[in-house]
């Protein structure tokens, strides 16, 4: 078939089934190749709509598609969601009884399956046999989270290592692989070790400007509270994700927030598969607005409307950073990403590292360090972020803490100097805390007994606050002014570097803490300016607006009820870009509702009527 006949139809089943008017970047590209029998290598970020790229061409190839993920628990979701479009699909897995699988493999026999979600081990012990079956079409291969396959990747999985033996019994059938993370090497795997032959391959932008970044020396408890409870409260009927660096870090924050009366849960590896399971739940039918986790949460999570991410922690690299924060805001509306770091996270950072042998020690040393530099940045994050993923992106973002409060630069010898003297004074026998009490002179029992609140230097620091310290003396480490010595119990050092700012014969620089933390990022007005109203009457504009603001929220409602009541998750009978959409259009006649982004032919008579009805209602028709 020719490209434009294929590009027209596969924008026909769009629209059919799911409800959607346009492709986004690299969609109908990867689909039109696929559909013409090409292999593909798809690299797009994490809401990017990679599973449309296998979808569309499984629905407009004759027989089904065998879509390989390493989640089982997940493919549930995925089928119910399909199922929920009126796309026939089905899942085979280690947890189906014999006679729900002899049932699924009928219905793969009949014909009318679209798609068969399957893991790994599965497929290699089946392909076999399917092989031999010329009545069971197979139109296509898709292995999703396809850098499980390289060990240069970062969630190596030795099974998928076998997917080889794929083009070994279908030559001919094209082969999709999938992934939100790869750097070249990974790719250059992925294509080896499956055998893909001369694949297309589709790199997206790794950019997302929807999601805010921003990142802040940790504040003390309470003001880390009060921010994390804002951003509850600021998305009341969405969530967020909270994550920390370990077990108990997660287990505490969950604790804080139940006291504060909000709806969180906890995931961590150390938990119960089942109260993981049920955490899981909660999280995506909406019931929990935050959870609390360490990095085992979230692959695979498909939830649209995450509004915030906050790490309580510094992550241990770029990756991880993009994949947790990419978690936020997949429906493409506005999202924010928020990071504590401090000296405490990358000493422990350093600390796991150097329980690895060499050469992974130095691997993850480096990455430890360009996460550093990301935290430090005084230019634009996104910027930082992007270039570390090999892309080059020519604007300030203007959607970061950095473009939007651009760090002032100051001198900061007098306060290293105060720093280091104390440093030396003790004969570098502290650590970072015990640095910064002395210098503020701080009332701790174990000052007096070591007699350091004699020594000179003893609080000449008052006039900084103990946040405004910790960040300073991580420029000093940054600077190379002083040194942690991990081997004597992270007592710090003075530098020779450090030594010539002390005796003053070189200067530094510092950018300088944001003594006033602004804690939302503003929101942009339209036109850029809020202009004085003189009349205490809204604008017929501001009207308009408030009322889809509002809108909105009883949609939320009529979903949340729906969903309850028909036990699918609220996300799977339409995402918050639909519901934003519904809102702004306020259809009130079943034609107009199937305009809205979102509505395909199968939900349109299923969930049309209950809108419909609410938005009459809403509107006092
Ligand atoms: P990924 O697998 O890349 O993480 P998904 O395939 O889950 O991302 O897509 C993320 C979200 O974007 C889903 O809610 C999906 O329905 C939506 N989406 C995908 N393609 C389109 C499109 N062309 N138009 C509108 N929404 C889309
Ligand atoms: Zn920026």
């Amino acid at each position: 078939m020719e490209k434009e006949k294929i590009a027209e139809q596969a924008r026909a089943m769009l629209q059919r089934f799911y409800g959607y008017r346009e492709f986004r970047p690299g969609q109908l590209d990867i689909i039109t190749e696929v559909v013409r029998g090409r292999d593909a290598t798809v690299l797009m970020p994490t809401g990017g709509g990679k599973s449309l790229c296998y979808q569309l061409p499984a629905i407009m190839i004759e027989g089904f598609a065998v879509v390989v993920s390493p989640l089982i628990a997940l493919m549930h979701d995925q089928v119910t969601a399909l199922m929920a479009n009126g796309i026939p699909a089905c899942t085979l897995n280690s947890m189906m009884s014999p006679e729900e699988e002899r049932q699924v493999v009928e219905h793969l026999f009949e014909g009318h399956i679209k798609l068969l979600y399957i893991s790994p081990e599965r497929l290699i012990k089946d392909i076999e046999w399917w092989s031999t079956r010329p009545d069971l079409k197979i139109s296509m291969f898709a292995i999703d989270e396809a850098h499980c396959i390289s060990q240069w990747g970062h969630d190596f999985r030795p099974e998928y290592t076998r997917l080889n033996i794929i083009k070994e019994h279908y030559p001919d059938t094209p082969v999709v692989a999938l992934t939100a993370t790869a750097d070249k090497l990974t790719r250059e795997d992925i294509i080896k070790q499956l055998r893909l032959r001369d694949p297309y391959v589709h790199i997206a932008s790794f950019d997302r400007p929807n999601i805010s970044l921003r990142v802040m020396p940790t504040p003390n408890k309470v003001k880390r509270m009060a921010i994390i409870t804002q951003l509850i409260q600021k998305y009341p009927t969405d969530s967020g994700i909270v994550y920390t660096l370990s077990r108990k870090g997660a287990e505490e924050m969950d604790e804080e927030l139940q006291e504060r009366g909000f709806r969180s849960v906890c995931y961590h590896a150390g938990l119960s598969a089942e109260r993981r399971q049920q955490a899981q739940k909660a999280f995506i039918q909406g019931d929990a607005q935050v959870v609390c986790a360490t990095v085992a949460f979230g692959m695979g999570i498909d939830k649209s409307n995450i509004r915030w991410i906050v790490h309580a922690n510094m992550p241990g690299n770029m990756e991880s950073y993009y994949q947790e924060v990419g978690r936020a805001g997949r429906d493409g509306l506005k999202a924010e990403a928020i990071m504590f770091y401090n000296f405490g996270d990358v000493i422990r950072r350093k600390e796991f590292a150097d329980q690895s042998p060499e050469p992974q020690r130095s691997v993850i040393l480096d990455k430890l360090d360009r996460m550093k530099d990301y935290c430090e940045a005084t230019v634009c994050r996104r910027r930082v972020l992007l270039s570390y993923f090999n892309e080059k992106m020519e604007h300030d973002c203007q959607n970061c803490d950095v473009c939007i409060n651009p760090p002032a630069r100051i001198d900061g010898t007098i306060l290293a100097q105060k720093a280091m003297s104390a440093i030396l004074r003790t004969n570098s026998n502290i650590g970072t805390y015990m640095c910064i009490d002395i210098l503020r002179g701080s009332a701790r029992a174990d000052i007096a007994k070591a007699g350091y609140h004699l020594i000179k230097t003893y609080g000449a620091g008052r006039d900084l606050s103990q946040s405004e310290w910790t960040y300073y003396m991580m420029q000093m480490l940054q600077l190379g002014l002083i040194d942690i010595d991990y081997d004597r119990g992270k007592k710090l050092s003075v530098t020779p570097y450090g030594m010539e700012v002390l005796r003053g014969t070189a200067r530094v620089e510092m950018s300088q803490y944001q003594r006033t933390q602004k804690p939302p990022m503003p929101i942009a007005t339209e036109g850029g300016k809020t202009r004085k109203r003189t009349s205490s009457t809204p604008s017929p504009q501001q009207t308009r607006a408030q009322q889809t603001k509002k809108l909105f929220e009883t949609l939320k409602e009529v979903r949340k009820a729906e969903a309850a009541k028909i036990g699918i998750p609220p996300y799977m009978i339409f995402n918050d870009a639909s519901l934003q959409d519904m809102a702004q259009r306020q259809p009130i006649t079943m034609e107009d509702f199937a305009q809205v982004l979102g509505v395909g032919e199968k939900k349109l008579p299923r969930f049309g009527p209950i809108f419909v009805t609410a938005i009459r209602k809403f509107k006092g028709l």
